[in-house]
């Protein structure tokens, strides 16, 4: 079972370098010296453009507002949320240097002989962007209108996860809708996007598939963060196989946080008690590439079914 498990891994690292090299020599990514950063070509990015305009098209009737933050926010919003007590290892936290004349001279020879300069920088007051609904909120504070709040939100995310799979970035676009209200309204929306998600993805050809899931807590404590949130069926995930069909790779997410961000912002539904939030998430890079390895590197000769959703 080990070695079955062990060459499945192996198969799957074979894959994603496979697949990497395919989306390099394409042009649809581009190498930036450095594992999941990547610069996106013109028909990668015309491709997410279209996927998002199909997204918005499924969606005009929910009137999600839509809002906009740059991939940078407040350091207090992740120390906030317990972001550091549960991914301290994927948290990116921008240090700039704040030292005197004397300490730039030592930066500049540290840097310049290859040696650690890293106890010359100091920690500022933001940090990378982890997941595309953090900023949104601490701007919500107070109460909502009866029929709570849908917000369509995309940022770039950062994840300090370098990895050799084109499907797990370092910095990737995720695109939200977020869900605020009452308890069983915020239940109901996450149960009917599962269904339209499961949809929406098979109507472009990917074998998409839904399942239970759990993020990647650090560390023992960890464990039982992980165990909770599958047991209260916290979070679900879209999942399709991309470089491997017994390891597949989640390209949707849902999210209940229960009470956890309205707690900490005091966000209030119309009857005065703590409302519930919920977000879904598509890694909209994830898609692309699921995309691109079902129908192949180059769209103008996807099949006329999922051009026709995409080019209309
Ligand atoms: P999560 O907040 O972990 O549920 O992530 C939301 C969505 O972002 C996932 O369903 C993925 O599609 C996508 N995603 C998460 N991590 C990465 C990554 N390292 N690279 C690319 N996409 C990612
Ligand atoms: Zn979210």
């Amino acid at each position: 079972m080990a070695q079955d498990l062990a060459s499945v891994a192996a198969d799957k690292t074979k894959a994603e370098l496979a697949l990497l090299r395919g989306l390099l020599e394409h042009g649809l990514l581009i190498d930036c010296g450095v594992p999941g950063i990547y610069g996106r070509g013109p028909v990668f990015e015309d491709t997410l453009q279209r996927f998002n305009d199909f997204v918005s098209r499924l969606t005009v009737h929910d009137q999600a507002t839509p809002l906009h933050f740059p991939p940078v926010m407040n350091r207090t919003y992740m120390e906030r949320v317990d972001y550091l007590e549960s991914f301290p290892h994927l948290a990116g936290i921008i240090f700039s240097f704040k030292g005197t004349d004397l300490q730039h001279h030592e930066l500049v020879s540290k840097v310049r002989a290859g040696e650690d300069w890293s106890q010359l920088q100091s920690m500022t007051e933001v940090v990378l962007t982890p997941a595309a609904c953090h900023p949104l909120y601490p701007i919500c504070t107070g109460t909502l209108p009866e029929s709570g709040k849908l917000i369509d939100l995309t940022s770039y995310c950062f994840r300090h996860e370098p990895s050799p799979d084109p499907a797990r970035m370092q910095m990737f676009r995720m695109r939200e809708h977020v869900r605020m209200g009452k308890p069983d309204a915020v239940v109901a929306w996450r149960e009917m996007w599962m269904e339209r998600g499961i949809a929406l993805l098979k109507d472009l050809g990917l074998d998409a598939y839904l399942v239970a899931a759990n993020d990647p807590f650090f560390g023992r404590g960890g464990r039982m963060l992980a165990v909770n949130q599958r047991e209260q069926q916290l979070k679900f995930e879209i999942v399709t196989p991309i470089t491997s069909s017994e390891i597949p790779t989640a390209i949707m997410s849902f999210n209940y946080h229960q009470d956890h961000f309205s707690k900490l912002y005091d966000i209030r539904s119309s009857d005065g008690e703590t409302a519930h939030t919920a977000c879904l998430g598509f890694g909209l890079e994830r898609i692309m590439i699921a995309l691109f390895k079902t129908h192949g590197f180059a769209p103008a000769r996807w099949p006329a079914a999922v051009r026709q959703k995409l080019w209309p």
